[in-house]
């Protein structure tokens, strides 16, 4: 057993490839401080990713995995970061993090990969809270004690389904619970209501579930998912508790050349977008929308912000980076976090401070490739965000939901669900 300073430096990183959630490869590192604490992170992969992300470093090998290989990013972890952060005091993460920046050398980490350095910092964190016998949310912040909002994505859509509803995520918001466990069981009472629903209309495979776990069934109509949604909410009981949100992801059915939004077999203007938006926020109590438009219609976001009245959430617009939420900070109202979006932990802890000092929410997301770890929902309470987005079903979500309901015992009474302050819950 390691005293002082010994305890807390950093002797080895082992990084591996392991697989995602889509059976495609990604990145898994072990971070030992001293002889006997290690902490682990895996690196999640998104599909509808925003242009200005953190670079994921891919093999490209077509023979291996198709291409999708991270032998590269576990390559540059052992030859090129490791080096560098060997003897670094564990608990130093922004200087760890500052040294992998430097080593890369460019915007977006093309050189070792946004995979490699995310997964790094992130298991340099659980490290340093292990060696503290600290949880990470309470390394993270010795007054974490707020528990999210979470964004359950019960019908799915876009790049994440098979089907052809343009939006990706169409969401229960359980606003009204009391606590985050009855939040779950809101979420379960729900979603086999709508099971019910779905199935009884449109036949058993209408119930086979997206990426992420919440149902994909074969409907081309926004408000016809709505009004199942709600009517599930309706028969679970639960109309008071429960407001609704979207993942538009609208980058992804734009036409930028045309300068169209293909949606439900129509070209719109950005215009004819708001206006179906602002009828949607009319029939049904949506509480947050995310990318409602293409991650360059600033004049888009614009108009959500100022004519909506809801949560206008930056995904692909603000991609989990401190420079885009300054320059953008005008045009929407809420910052989606993801903390391989911009490829380490300081840089991710610096989004959320710029989010919370332009009076923006946070919502905290997976990506829609995860593995079994929940660390995402460890930084969800660590910052206070107020609300998490992490799917529906199948355990590589619920193993974050379970990881909040682990934490919320934890707390015990210091213990405080978001609910509807989910924006500012102090
Ligand atoms: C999203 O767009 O919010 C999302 C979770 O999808 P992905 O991880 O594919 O970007
Ligand atoms: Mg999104």
């Amino acid at each position: 057993m390691y005293l002082g300073k010994n305890r807390f430096t950093i002797t080895k990183i082992v990084a591996r490839e392991i697989l995602d959630c889509r059976f495609n490869p990604t990145v898994q590192v072990d971070v030992w401080a001293g002889d006997d604490v290690w902490g682990r992170a895996d690196v999640p992969a998104g599909r509808s990713r925003g242009e200005r992300e953190a670079w994921e470093l891919r093999d490209g090998d077509k023979k291996v995995f198709g291409g999708l290989g991270v032998q590269k990013a576990v390559k540059n972890i052992h030859e090129i970061i490791a080096p560098a952060l060997i003897g670094m005091d564990v608990r130093d993460q922004r200087n760890i993090d500052l040294a992998m920046i430097k080593l890369d050398g460019t915007p977006n980490k093309k050189k070792l990969g946004g995979n490699a350095t995310i997964g790094v910092s992130m298991a340099v964190a659980r490290a340093a809270a292990n060696a503290c016998n600290l949880p990470l949310y309470r390394y993270l912040n010795v007054n974490a004690y707020v528990l999210p909002v979470p964004l359950l994505n019960y019908i799915n859509g876009g790049r994440l389904t098979s089907n052809d509803l343009d939006f990706q995520e169409i969401c229960i918001f359980p606003v009204g619970a009391e606590t985050f466990r009855e939040s779950m069981i809101i979420g379960w009472d729900v979603y086999n209501a709508l099971r019910d629903i779905l199935s009884s209309k449109y036949g058993k495979i209408a119930v086979n579930v997206g990426d992420e776990g919440g149902f994909a069934p074969p409907i081309v109509s926004i408000k016809e998912a709505m009004d199942h949604l709600v009517k599930a909410v309706k028969v679970a009981g639960h109309e008071k508790k429960v407001q609704y949100g979207f993942d538009c992801a609208a980058t992804h059915f734009y036409d930028a050349k045309k300068k169209v939004y293909k949606f439900e077999g129509e070209e719109r203007t950005n215009k004819d977008m708001l206006a179906f938006y602002k009828e949607l926020i009319k029939k049904y109590p949506i509480a947050t929308m995310e990318d409602p438009f293409d991650e360059d219609d600033i004049e888009g976001f614009k108009m959500a912000t100022e004519q909506l009245g809801i949560q206008i959430v930056g995904d692909d617009f603000l991609c989990t980076n401190p420079k885009l939420i300054r320059e953008r900070a005008d045009y929407c109202n809420a910052l989606l976090l993801k903390f391989n979006q911009i490829g380490t932990l300081s840089e991710t802890m610096d989004a959320a401070e710029s989010a919370y000092r332009h009076k923006f929410g946070i919502m905290v997301s997976e990506r829609s490739g995860e593995t079994e770890d929940p660390i995402l929902s460890d930084v969800t309470v660590g910052i206070n965000a107020g609300q998490i987005k992490t799917g529906a079903t199948r355990s590589e979500r619920t193993v974050k939901y379970n990881r909040l309901l682990e934490i919320e015992h934890e707390l015990g009474d210091a213990a405080l669900y978001a609910g509807r302050m989910y924006t500012n819950p102090f």
